[in-house]
């Protein structure tokens, strides 16, 4: 008899929750054909390779991305980012929260145009290519947290809620070099009530 493992069904590629068009005009078919097709399948595949044999062929994406360094991070981290990136959009988005993430978000930035706002301008200050997230703390507390290349907030023991991606692969199709554009272009398709899925699930 041998023992089984199932690894290698552990890292997929998650589908995209609506039509490639059904973003547009604010993101593009041709941005997202590429975007997901292409450099999110592509960490996969290459995550999936780096890890085939490794201890942590057997592990939850999140738990390679809190226990590995190097190109598995990088593409383990990327993987996991771009899960959270596409499936915060929606063609009929929310948006606005409301509860206790509202409540949060008016206490910590005076209001949720403040709290775009601040994230916006975050991503327009963030050199090179990277990240900007608001996460959490388990107690709630809200954080607009900025990191470079691969790396998310989830290993500072933080919640990722938003995801802006700020690769140019992400925009520059469709805002060429206009990066705060292509910010608030995010923002309007932005589904809040999936950002607040993520606030109460903590
Ligand atoms: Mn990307």
């Amino acid at each position: 008899m041998t023992l089984k493992t199932f690894a290698a069904a552990i890292i997929t590629v998650a589908e995209l929750p609506y039509a490639y068009d059904a973003l547009e005009p604010y993101i593009s078919a041709e941005t997202l054909h590429f975007h997901h097709d292409k450099h999110y399948a592509g960490y996969v595949a290459k995550l999936s390779e780096l890890i085939d044999g490794t201890r942590y062929a057997s592990l939850p994406l999140e738990d390679i991305v809190r226990q590995s360094d190097g190109a598995i991070f990088n593409n383990a981290a990327q993987a996991l980012n771009h899960e959270l990136f596409f499936a915060q959009f929606s063609p009929h988005p929310h948006h606005a929260p409301h509860g206790k993430l509202l409540r949060a978000i008016e206490l910590q930035f005076g209001s949720l145009h403040d709290l775009e706002k601040a994230m916006t301008s975050a991503s327009t200050m963030l050199f090179g290519s990277g990240w900007v997230w608001l996460a959490a703390d388990g107690d709630g507390v809200l954080y607009i947290v900025s990191k470079p290349n691969a790396e998310t907030p989830l290993t500072d023991g933080l919640h990722p809620l938003i995801a802006i991606d700020l690769w140019e692969h992400a925009y520059y199709l469709d805002y060429r070099n206009m990066r705060r554009d292509a910010v608030e272009g995010m923002f309007k398709a932005l589904d809040w009530a999936k950002v607040e899925e993520r606030y109460n699930k903590i």
